[in-house]
Protein backbone atom coordinates (compact mmCIF):
# COMPACT_ATOMS: atom_id res chain seq x y z
CA UNK A 1 0.00 0.00 0.00
CA UNK A 2 1.49 3.33 -1.24
CA UNK A 3 0.61 6.43 -0.01
CA UNK A 4 0.46 9.66 -1.69
CA UNK A 5 3.94 10.40 -1.79
CA UNK A 6 5.16 7.04 -2.78
CA UNK A 7 6.02 5.86 0.71
CA UNK A 8 5.39 2.03 0.94
CA UNK A 9 3.25 1.25 4.27
CA UNK A 10 4.03 -2.11 5.07
CA UNK A 11 4.03 -1.82 9.33
CA UNK A 12 1.58 -1.13 11.71
CA UNK A 13 2.32 -0.47 15.44
CA UNK A 14 -0.81 -1.35 17.81
CA UNK A 15 -1.30 0.18 21.43
CA UNK A 16 -3.22 -2.77 22.98
CA UNK A 17 -3.85 -1.32 25.89
CA UNK A 18 -2.63 2.72 27.63
CA UNK A 19 -2.53 1.12 30.67
CA UNK A 20 0.76 0.67 32.26
CA UNK A 21 2.49 -0.61 35.45
CA UNK A 22 5.28 2.11 35.44
CA UNK A 23 4.80 5.62 35.82
CA UNK A 24 7.69 7.09 33.51
CA UNK A 25 7.65 10.94 33.89
CA UNK A 26 7.99 12.22 30.13
CA UNK A 27 5.39 9.66 29.01
CA UNK A 28 1.94 9.25 31.70
CA UNK A 29 0.53 11.45 34.27
CA UNK A 30 1.24 10.14 37.83
CA UNK A 31 -2.27 9.46 38.42
CA UNK A 32 -2.42 7.03 35.64
CA UNK A 33 -5.17 6.44 32.69
CA UNK A 34 -8.54 7.18 32.69
CA UNK A 35 -10.06 3.18 32.67
CA UNK A 36 -11.74 2.30 29.79
CA UNK A 37 -15.19 0.39 29.49
CA UNK A 38 -14.83 -2.91 28.00
CA UNK A 39 -17.15 -1.07 25.41
CA UNK A 40 -14.87 1.00 24.43
CA UNK A 41 -11.47 -1.01 23.66
CA UNK A 42 -11.12 -3.40 20.37
CA UNK A 43 -11.76 -7.44 21.24
CA UNK A 44 -8.82 -9.15 20.79
CA UNK A 45 -11.44 -10.80 17.39
CA UNK A 46 -11.77 -7.18 16.51
CA UNK A 47 -7.52 -6.28 16.65
CA UNK A 48 -7.35 -9.60 14.64
CA UNK A 49 -10.25 -8.68 12.28
CA UNK A 50 -8.34 -5.02 11.26
CA UNK A 51 -4.79 -6.73 11.16
CA UNK A 52 -6.71 -9.10 8.69
CA UNK A 53 -7.65 -6.61 6.56
CA UNK A 54 -4.37 -4.21 6.80
CA UNK A 55 -2.10 -7.34 5.93
CA UNK A 56 -4.22 -8.00 2.46
CA UNK A 57 -3.39 -4.38 2.49
CA UNK A 58 0.70 -4.94 2.82
CA UNK A 59 1.41 -4.77 6.26
CA UNK A 60 3.91 -7.41 6.97
CA UNK A 61 5.36 -6.29 10.25
CA UNK A 62 3.49 -5.58 13.38
CA UNK A 63 4.98 -4.27 16.77
CA UNK A 64 2.79 -4.23 19.70
CA UNK A 65 3.09 -1.88 22.36
CA UNK A 66 1.37 0.09 24.72
CA UNK A 67 0.99 1.86 27.16
CA UNK A 68 2.08 -1.31 28.94
CA UNK A 69 1.12 -4.67 26.31
CA UNK A 70 2.52 -7.01 29.21
CA UNK A 71 -0.79 -5.95 31.15
CA UNK A 72 -2.98 -6.78 28.37
CA UNK A 73 -5.37 -9.75 28.96
CA UNK A 74 -5.60 -11.48 26.48
CA UNK A 75 -1.83 -10.93 24.73
CA UNK A 76 -1.00 -14.52 24.37
CA UNK A 77 -3.79 -15.14 22.18
CA UNK A 78 -3.28 -11.90 19.80
CA UNK A 79 0.25 -12.89 19.23
CA UNK A 80 -0.98 -16.12 18.47
CA UNK A 81 -3.74 -15.14 16.14
CA UNK A 82 -1.93 -12.48 14.43
CA UNK A 83 0.95 -15.39 13.80
CA UNK A 84 -1.65 -17.90 12.54
CA UNK A 85 -2.52 -14.90 9.91
CA UNK A 86 0.61 -15.25 8.68
CA UNK A 87 2.46 -11.52 9.36
CA UNK A 88 5.91 -12.05 8.65
CA UNK A 89 7.38 -10.22 11.85
CA UNK A 90 5.66 -9.96 15.06
CA UNK A 91 7.80 -7.51 17.45
CA UNK A 92 7.19 -5.83 21.10
CA UNK A 93 8.02 -2.93 22.44
CA UNK A 94 7.95 -3.80 26.64
CA UNK A 95 9.47 -2.07 29.44
CA UNK A 96 10.53 -5.80 30.18
CA UNK A 97 9.09 -5.73 33.60
CA UNK A 98 7.39 -8.63 33.37
CA UNK A 99 9.64 -10.25 30.69
CA UNK A 100 10.93 -12.33 33.68
CA UNK A 101 7.57 -14.42 33.74
CA UNK A 102 6.29 -13.70 30.29
CA UNK A 103 9.14 -14.30 27.86
CA UNK A 104 8.72 -18.07 27.47
CA UNK A 105 4.89 -17.95 26.62
CA UNK A 106 5.46 -14.99 24.46
CA UNK A 107 7.84 -16.58 22.13
CA UNK A 108 5.90 -19.71 22.17
CA UNK A 109 2.87 -17.48 20.86
CA UNK A 110 4.96 -16.35 18.40
CA UNK A 111 6.76 -13.41 19.31
CA UNK A 112 10.03 -12.84 17.17
CA UNK A 113 11.47 -10.14 19.41
CA UNK A 114 11.36 -7.56 21.63
CA UNK A 115 12.91 -3.98 22.21
CA UNK A 116 13.07 -2.79 25.77
CA UNK A 117 12.81 0.51 27.38
CA UNK A 118 15.80 1.29 29.76
CA UNK A 119 17.02 4.62 30.06
CA UNK A 120 19.42 4.16 33.47
CA UNK A 121 21.13 1.29 34.89
CA UNK A 122 20.82 3.53 38.27
CA UNK A 123 18.33 1.98 40.52
CA UNK A 124 17.45 4.58 42.52
CA UNK A 125 17.12 6.62 39.36
CA UNK A 126 15.33 4.01 37.53
CA UNK A 127 12.19 4.28 40.67
CA UNK A 128 12.46 8.27 40.52
CA UNK A 129 11.91 8.38 36.34
CA UNK A 130 9.56 5.25 36.19
CA UNK A 131 8.19 6.38 40.07
CA UNK A 132 8.48 3.40 41.23
CA UNK A 133 9.91 0.82 39.34
CA UNK A 134 12.46 -1.96 40.03
CA UNK A 135 15.53 -2.07 37.75
CA UNK A 136 16.05 -5.50 38.99
CA UNK A 137 13.11 -6.80 36.98
CA UNK A 138 14.13 -4.94 33.74
CA UNK A 139 17.48 -6.90 33.90
CA UNK A 140 15.97 -9.98 34.63
CA UNK A 141 13.50 -9.59 31.59
CA UNK A 142 16.71 -8.71 29.48
CA UNK A 143 17.84 -12.43 30.40
CA UNK A 144 14.95 -14.00 30.18
CA UNK A 145 14.65 -12.86 26.42
CA UNK A 146 18.12 -13.65 25.71
CA UNK A 147 17.06 -17.29 27.33
CA UNK A 148 14.31 -18.10 25.29
CA UNK A 149 15.46 -16.51 21.86
CA UNK A 150 13.55 -13.25 21.81
CA UNK A 151 16.42 -11.84 20.10
CA UNK A 152 18.32 -9.36 18.77
CA UNK A 153 17.29 -7.64 22.39
CA UNK A 154 17.28 -4.38 21.47
CA UNK A 155 17.47 -1.45 23.97
CA UNK A 156 15.63 1.77 23.55
CA UNK A 157 17.09 4.64 26.20
CA UNK A 158 15.80 8.15 25.88
CA UNK A 159 18.15 10.29 26.81
CA UNK A 160 17.09 13.71 29.37
CA UNK A 161 20.07 16.38 29.98
CA UNK A 162 20.13 16.44 33.49
CA UNK A 163 18.99 12.91 34.16
CA UNK A 164 20.85 10.40 32.16
CA UNK A 165 23.01 12.30 29.73
CA UNK A 166 26.42 11.23 32.04
CA UNK A 167 25.18 7.84 31.47
CA UNK A 168 26.22 7.18 28.11
CA UNK A 169 29.14 5.74 28.23
CA UNK A 170 27.98 3.45 31.19
CA UNK A 171 25.33 2.31 28.69
CA UNK A 172 27.13 1.75 26.02
CA UNK A 173 29.73 -0.82 27.29
CA UNK A 174 26.98 -2.75 29.54
CA UNK A 175 25.37 -3.35 26.56
CA UNK A 176 28.54 -4.57 24.57
CA UNK A 177 29.60 -6.46 27.15
CA UNK A 178 25.24 -7.73 27.73
CA UNK A 179 26.09 -8.40 23.41
CA UNK A 180 22.12 -5.93 23.37
CA UNK A 181 21.67 -3.94 20.63
CA UNK A 182 21.60 0.45 22.10
CA UNK A 183 19.47 2.99 20.79
CA UNK A 184 19.60 6.13 21.76
CA UNK A 185 16.34 8.21 21.02
CA UNK A 186 15.77 12.05 21.11
CA UNK A 187 13.02 12.38 23.32
CA UNK A 188 10.29 14.11 21.37
CA UNK A 189 8.05 16.67 22.99
CA UNK A 190 4.78 14.98 23.12
CA UNK A 191 1.97 15.19 25.84
CA UNK A 192 3.69 14.72 29.09
CA UNK A 193 7.49 15.50 27.07
CA UNK A 194 6.37 19.02 26.17
CA UNK A 195 7.36 20.38 29.84
CA UNK A 196 10.70 18.31 28.88
CA UNK A 197 11.63 19.30 25.73
CA UNK A 198 14.16 22.14 27.29
CA UNK A 199 15.94 18.83 28.28
CA UNK A 200 16.18 17.23 24.80
CA UNK A 201 19.67 15.73 23.89
CA UNK A 202 20.20 16.09 20.12
CA UNK A 203 22.88 13.43 17.68
CA UNK A 204 24.78 16.78 16.97
CA UNK A 205 25.96 17.10 20.74
CA UNK A 206 27.90 13.75 20.51
CA UNK A 207 31.26 13.38 20.38
CA UNK A 208 31.09 11.11 17.00
CA UNK A 209 34.68 10.36 16.87
CA UNK A 210 33.87 7.71 19.22
CA UNK A 211 31.36 6.37 16.31
CA UNK A 212 32.41 4.33 13.48
CA UNK A 213 29.28 4.59 11.13
CA UNK A 214 27.96 1.26 9.71
CA UNK A 215 26.76 1.05 6.32
CA UNK A 216 23.34 0.52 5.10
CA UNK A 217 20.29 0.26 7.43
CA UNK A 218 22.01 -3.39 9.01
CA UNK A 219 19.07 -4.08 11.92
CA UNK A 220 16.31 -2.42 10.00
CA UNK A 221 14.31 0.57 11.18
CA UNK A 222 14.81 4.19 11.66
CA UNK A 223 17.89 4.03 13.83
CA UNK A 224 21.20 4.66 12.11
CA UNK A 225 23.87 2.25 13.63
CA UNK A 226 27.33 2.88 14.74
CA UNK A 227 30.37 0.44 15.88
CA UNK A 228 31.58 2.43 19.20
CA UNK A 229 35.66 2.39 19.64
CA UNK A 230 34.49 -0.28 22.80
CA UNK A 231 33.34 -2.54 19.79
CA UNK A 232 29.39 -2.00 20.93
CA UNK A 233 27.07 -1.27 18.45
CA UNK A 234 25.20 1.63 19.00
CA UNK A 235 21.89 3.47 17.22
CA UNK A 236 20.12 6.60 16.96
CA UNK A 237 16.92 7.32 16.48
CA UNK A 238 16.66 10.94 15.61
CA UNK A 239 13.26 12.38 14.96
CA UNK A 240 13.68 15.31 15.62
CA UNK A 241 16.74 16.69 14.71
CA UNK A 242 16.92 14.23 11.65
CA UNK A 243 13.48 13.65 10.81
CA UNK A 244 13.06 10.35 8.59
CA UNK A 245 9.46 11.47 7.28
CA UNK A 246 10.24 10.60 3.81
CA UNK A 247 11.07 7.05 4.60
CA UNK A 248 8.13 6.55 6.94
CA UNK A 249 6.84 3.42 6.17
CA UNK A 250 3.75 2.86 9.45
CA UNK A 251 0.45 3.24 10.76
CA UNK A 252 -0.89 3.13 14.69
CA UNK A 253 -4.00 2.05 15.61
CA UNK A 254 -4.69 2.64 19.32
CA UNK A 255 -6.47 0.34 21.76
CA UNK A 256 -9.85 2.30 21.41
CA UNK A 257 -10.00 1.15 17.15
CA UNK A 258 -8.54 4.62 15.88
CA UNK A 259 -6.15 4.72 12.97
CA UNK A 260 -2.86 7.49 13.93
CA UNK A 261 -1.61 8.29 10.69
CA UNK A 262 1.53 10.25 12.00
CA UNK A 263 2.98 9.83 15.75
CA UNK A 264 2.45 13.93 16.03
CA UNK A 265 -1.14 14.76 14.26
CA UNK A 266 -3.93 14.76 16.87
CA UNK A 267 -5.90 14.03 13.51
CA UNK A 268 -7.51 9.78 14.34
CA UNK A 269 -9.43 7.69 11.75
CA UNK A 270 -12.18 5.67 13.66
CA UNK A 271 -12.18 1.75 12.91
CA UNK A 272 -13.75 0.16 15.53
CA UNK A 273 -17.60 1.75 14.92
CA UNK A 274 -17.15 1.14 11.32
CA UNK A 275 -15.96 -2.70 11.91
CA UNK A 276 -18.98 -3.38 14.60
CA UNK A 277 -21.70 -1.87 12.24
CA UNK A 278 -20.59 -3.92 8.82
CA UNK A 279 -19.30 -0.94 7.22
CA UNK A 280 -16.20 -1.62 4.45
CA UNK A 281 -13.07 -0.87 6.55
CA UNK A 282 -10.83 -1.26 4.03
CA UNK A 283 -11.97 1.32 1.96
CA UNK A 284 -11.88 3.83 5.08
CA UNK A 285 -8.11 2.50 5.13
CA UNK A 286 -7.48 3.38 1.11
CA UNK A 287 -9.03 6.78 1.96
CA UNK A 288 -7.19 7.36 5.27
CA UNK A 289 -3.95 6.34 3.71
CA UNK A 290 -3.95 9.02 1.00
CA UNK A 291 -4.71 11.70 3.97
CA UNK A 292 -0.99 10.52 6.19
CA UNK A 293 1.11 13.55 6.34
CA UNK A 294 4.58 14.60 4.70
CA UNK A 295 6.35 15.03 7.55
CA UNK A 296 6.14 16.22 11.23
CA UNK A 297 6.45 20.16 12.34
CA UNK A 298 8.33 20.09 15.12
CA UNK A 299 10.90 22.21 14.44
CA UNK A 300 7.78 24.61 13.92
CA UNK A 301 6.71 24.16 17.73
CA UNK A 302 3.46 22.06 16.63
CA UNK A 303 3.48 19.12 18.98
CA UNK A 304 1.17 17.08 19.76
CA UNK A 305 -0.56 17.04 23.24
CA UNK A 306 -1.99 13.66 23.31
CA UNK A 307 -0.44 11.32 25.95
CA UNK A 308 2.64 8.99 24.46
CA UNK A 309 0.64 5.60 26.37
CA UNK A 310 -2.06 5.95 24.43
CA UNK A 311 -0.17 6.01 21.00
CA UNK A 312 2.50 3.53 21.43
CA UNK A 313 5.70 5.60 20.59
N1 LIG B 1 5.55 0.53 27.89
C1 LIG B 1 6.32 0.14 26.78
C2 LIG B 1 7.73 0.66 26.88
O1 LIG B 1 7.98 1.53 27.70
O2 LIG B 1 8.57 0.18 26.11
C3 LIG B 1 5.72 0.52 25.43
C4 LIG B 1 5.10 1.88 25.30
S1 LIG B 1 6.22 3.25 25.40
C5 LIG B 1 5.12 4.58 25.07
C6 LIG B 1 7.16 3.05 23.92
C7 LIG B 1 8.45 3.80 23.86
O3 LIG B 1 8.17 5.18 23.76
C8 LIG B 1 9.36 3.63 25.05
O4 LIG B 1 10.64 3.24 24.57
C9 LIG B 1 9.44 5.02 25.64
O5 LIG B 1 10.68 5.29 26.23
C10 LIG B 1 9.20 5.87 24.42
N2 LIG B 1 8.73 7.21 24.71
C11 LIG B 1 7.72 7.60 25.50
N3 LIG B 1 7.59 8.94 25.48
C12 LIG B 1 8.56 9.41 24.64
C13 LIG B 1 8.95 10.70 24.18
N4 LIG B 1 8.31 11.77 24.56
N5 LIG B 1 9.99 10.79 23.32
C14 LIG B 1 10.65 9.70 22.89
N6 LIG B 1 10.31 8.45 23.27
C15 LIG B 1 9.29 8.31 24.14
FE1 LIG C 1 4.71 2.91 30.72
FE2 LIG C 1 6.30 2.66 28.63
FE3 LIG C 1 5.15 4.99 29.16
FE4 LIG C 1 7.02 4.14 30.78
S1 LIG C 1 7.29 4.65 28.62
S2 LIG C 1 5.02 4.96 31.40
S3 LIG C 1 6.74 1.99 30.71
S4 LIG C 1 4.12 3.18 28.58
Amino acid sequence: MKDRFGREIDYLRISVTDKCNLRCRYCMPEDGVQLLSHKEVLTIDEYLKIVAIFQKKGIRKIRLTGGEPLVKKGILDLIKGIRDLGIEEIAMTTNGVLLGEKARDLKKAGLDRVNISLDTLDPEKFKELTRGGDLQDVLGGIRACQKEGLEPVKINTVLVKGFNDKEVSRLISWAGEEKIILRFIELMPIGEAIQYKDQQMFFDQWNKGDFEPLPGKPLGGPARYYRHKSGATVGFINPVSCQFCEDCNRLRLDCKGNLILCLHSTEKINLKKPLRTGEDVEKIIDRAILEKPESHHLNEGQYNPSQMNTIGG
